[in-house]
């Protein structure tokens, strides 16, 4: 057997292994051997594109440095391999999502530099198609530019969306005067523009080809910044997920430049899933799918709340351990700030202690609490606390009615009456977990700050909610102590 048909293959197992790891990691139980299903399958990937790169080198005849390239691929793959190691290693679960986002952006960068290496290379050093197939060449020429566009506009969307992660830039929506025309109209020049590239004789016309790719980069480039800097906090979940869609499609762009089945493959793969799950948070969110991968299409700015809602009331830890003792259930909402607390295995541990008591204790899941799907999920499930007791949203709802005691660890924007009250909120419409129908809601954080959404929560000032102050971890400490 040759070595092409020995890595094509290799290709089509690393593609089944990609759909299997796909379908594992739909569920808690068989996320374990999903991501070992994708780890393997990726090293399949590697390995066989590294050979086939190798063959392609020695196969060439008129490079006399064969060991150019060979070198520089490998020093690639180290300094790759070590970065991303070193990354993986220190990060904390809080920074994940401003990570996956950085990521996003190299696979952004990286179809940009393909598409630019296609249309400098030309079509027939490319080696992509053969001499004689003359027509194809607008087609080449149509991946370039679609290729470039998509690629730009993951890379700096995902920057954005990387700043607006890690709190270095604001997360409230910028909302330039024409925000929706610019959006469409960068659209519309694009087409126009990649019109008249793929109708030009790129060959004859090098250096006017090579303006028109220019132009169509600095669009895309600005179009990927300013689409993501339109969309406010609240909808951000959405636009990590859509960005995740983005360098799936621009992965597979790259795929059809270099000939590259399982680059087309795995790309759509990712761009079709992503995309999917874009869609389930916009409808867990009540969002508008359209309006949020438009850029905020159609969402205007509310006006400044500054309404005065009263006095909160506080708790301390023993009060609020002898409310625990004395409840019959008790629903738990995490959210963002028990992943910055690290307080899961407290949590877990008080968990456990309430329920030794003979206490009904449960967990309710916002789908887009903390900063990643699944956020909360995963730490309860690292923390060891039973799958059958970790609810979503919908499974809870309507119990917290009846629910005797409600602790809210560090959520926010998740359990704001105004999402489901107040039509003119910012968050208008998203569903949230309804914790203040409960008999008692324990709420801890370090201060009257917003959530991420930067909208006031109407439930501080509720007559049946009570706040605990400080870090959540040693809140949830302290109850376990005078428990
Ligand atoms: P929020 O981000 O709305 O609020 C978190 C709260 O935790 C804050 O009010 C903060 O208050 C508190 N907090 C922070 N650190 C600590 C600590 N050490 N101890 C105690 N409390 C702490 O949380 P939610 O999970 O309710 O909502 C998630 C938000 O993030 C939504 O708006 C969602 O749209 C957005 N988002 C979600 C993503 C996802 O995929 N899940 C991705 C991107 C954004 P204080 O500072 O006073 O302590």
């Amino acid at each position: 057997m040759s070595i092409t048909a020995i890595t094509v293959a290799a290709y089509v197992i690393a593609s089944l292994l990609f759909i299997l790891s796909l379908a594992g990691l739909s569920k808690h139980e068989s996320a374990k051997s999903g991501l070992t299903y994708g780890i393997v399958g990726m090293a399949i990937a590697l390995v066989a594109t590294v050979v086939l790169v190798l063959k392609t080198i020695f196969d060439l005849d008129s490079l006399d440095l064969k060991w150019v390239p060979i070198v520089l691929m490998f020093a690639a793959i180290v300094i790759g391999a070590a970065v991303g190691l070193w990354r993986a290693k220190i990060v904390e679960m809080t920074g994940m999502p401003e990570l996956i986002a950085l990521l996003h952006s190299f696979v952004g960068l990286a179809a940009v530099l393909i598409g630019w290496n296609g249309a400098i290379e030309g079509f027939d050093a490319a080696g992509v198609l053969p001499e004689n197939i003359r027509s194809l060449t607008n087609i080449h020429e149509a991946e370039i530019a679609i290729g470039i566009f998509i690629g730009a506009v993951t890379l700096t969307g995902s920057i954005v969306a990387n700043l607006k992660l890690s709190a270095k830039i604001k997360s409230a929506p910028l909302m330039l005067p024409g925000k929706n025309f610019i959006n469409v109209g960068s659209l519309v020049v694009f087409f126009v523009l990649t019109g008249f590239y793929v109708a030009m004789d790129t060959h004859a016309n090098q250096t006017a080809s090579y303006i028109m790719l220019a132009v169509i980069t600095a669009l895309a480039l600005f179009l990927g910044w300013h689409l993501v800097a339109s969309i406010g906090g609240g909808d951000m979940p959405v636009v990590i997920s859509m960005l995740n869609s983005y360098s799936g499609w621009a992965a597979a762009a790259s795929g059809f430049l270099l000939g590259n089945d399982l680059l087309i493959v795995t790309g759509a793969l990712v761009g079709s899933s992503g995309a999917y799950l874009s869609y389930i948070m916009c409808k867990a969110m009540n969002r508008s799918f359209i309006s949020v991968i438009a850029g905020g299409f159609g969402i205007e700015a509310g006006p400044a709340d500054d309404t005065d809602y009263g006095e909160h009331r506080e708790i301390q830890a023993d009060a609020a351990a002898e409310l625990l003792a004395g409840a019959s259930s008790v629903v738990i909402t995490p959210g963002y700030g028990m992943a910055v607390a690290q307080a899961q295995y407290p949590v877990a541990d008080l968990t456990s202690k309430l329920r030794a008591k003979g206490i009904d204790v449960r967990f309710g899941i916002h789908p887009v609490a903390g900063r990643l799907p699944g956020h909360m999920n995963v730490l309860l499930a690292e923390a060891k606390v039973p799958y059958d007791i970790v609810l979503e949203l919908d499974e809870i709802n309507d119990d917290l009615a009846e629910t005797d005691v409600v602790l809210v660890i560090g959520a926010n924007d998740t359990v704001n009456p105004a999402a489901a009250e107040d039509p003119g909120s910012p968050i208008a419409g998203m569903p949230v977990l309804e914790v203040w129908n409960a008999k008692d809601v324990i709420v801890f954080k370090r201060s009257m700050a917003a959530g991420y959404a930067g909208v006031q929560n109407p439930l501080f000032f509720r007559d049946n909610t009570q706040m605990l102050f400080g870090d959540a971890k040693d809140r949830v400490e302290d109850i376990i102590a005078a428990l």
